[in-house]
């Protein structure tokens, strides 16, 4: 059987229903052939570009330069970021691959009433500066999870939105065990994925129903797939941080080193302060222009 059954009691909410039909649809058993293929299909020109192709990011897009305050302004004045890793295409094209296993996997399980649209494409919310030279504009949004109300009720406690945003991101183990533990709108997000939740739930209008950040472990592939709720309340504060990065960064204000300020000892990860090795592309222009002293 295919479908996830229905339970004998609903699950508590979208993202342990998530969960749990990711796990169904992974099966053997119940993924759908057509469905496999087709998304296999939809990977391949992103897993042969990931190996051929510089995928680095000139532009401000949701998904990059908006952790901080400071890289926004950087790449909005022009400063150069550093370049990834050339052998970083193994890790994208697994990365694009299990996004696309994910979604045949979701759509393998979805029961009668549900909907479920895959890289659903977006334009980004009026706010996003109109300048496309330093912003891009427009983006996909993973998976859009939608269910009529009486299937919804059989499956999904009482309460649960009608529709709900969900970011797959693959990770790392180490990643993938902190995912679990992360307080969104809280911990240091270096990635920025929580501003690019904000970003696509904003132009899809689904703000005011929280949304799911979907953890996938790359190094242990038999893991259960790991949805995190954020709260409506943490994407509106995020969405205002956003907003104030990006207007500071078109009047050409330096906000300074806004991500170790906002995280203090926890940023140095990310920004490769104190020994820590970061993966902020501005790195090392952001230390040659330090503003404080941060060891
Ligand atoms: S190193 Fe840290 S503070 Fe500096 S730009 Fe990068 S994220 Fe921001």
């Amino acid at each position: 059987m295919s479908q996830l059954p229905v339970p004998e009691k609903p699950y508590p909410d979208w993202s342990r229903f998530l969960a749990a039909l990711w796990q169904h649809g992974m099966s053997v058993q119940n993924m759908k052939p057509e469905l496999i293929e087709e998304h296999i299909r939809n990977a391949t020109p992103n897993l042969v570009g990931a190996f051929i192709k510089r995928n680095e990011a000139r532009t401000v897009r949701p998904s990059s330069f908006l952790a901080c305050a400071r890289q926004t302004y950087f790449l909005v004045s022009g400063e150069e970021p550093e370049p990834m890793p050339d052998n970083i295409g193994s890790t994208f094209a697994v990365g694009h691959l299990l996004h696309e296993v994910s979604y045949a996997a979701v759509r393998s399980a979805l029961p009668d009433g549900f909907d479920a649209q895959t890289e659903v494409p977006v334009y980004l919310p009026k706010w996003w500066p109109a300048d496309d030279l330093r912003f891009n504009h427009s983006g996909h949004v993973d998976l859009l999870l939608s269910a009529q109300e009486g299937p919804r009720s059989e499956y999904i406690a009482e309460g649960a939105p009608e529709m709900i945003l969900v970011d797959f991101k693959t990770k790392g183990g180490f990643s993938y065990k902190k995912h679990g533990k992360t307080v969104f709108g809280e911990d240091a997000d270096g990635f920025g994925y929580l501003a690019q939740l904000v970003v696509y739930a904003d132009a899809t209008k689904t703000l005011n129903a929280g949304a799911i950040l979907a953890g996938i472990n790359r190094d242990s592939l038999t893991q259960p797939l790991k949805p995190r709720f954020v709260e409506p309340k943490a994407l509106k504060d995020e969405l205002v941080r956003v907003k104030a990065a990006i207007g500071m960064a078109l009047e050409g204000q330096d906000p300074g080193e806004e991500f170790l300020v906002r995280h203090g000892k926890e940023a140095n990860f990310f920004c490769g302060r104190a020994g820590k090795p970061g993966y902020c592309a501005f790195k090392k222009v952001c230390k040659e222009r330090e503003t404080r002293d941060y060891e």
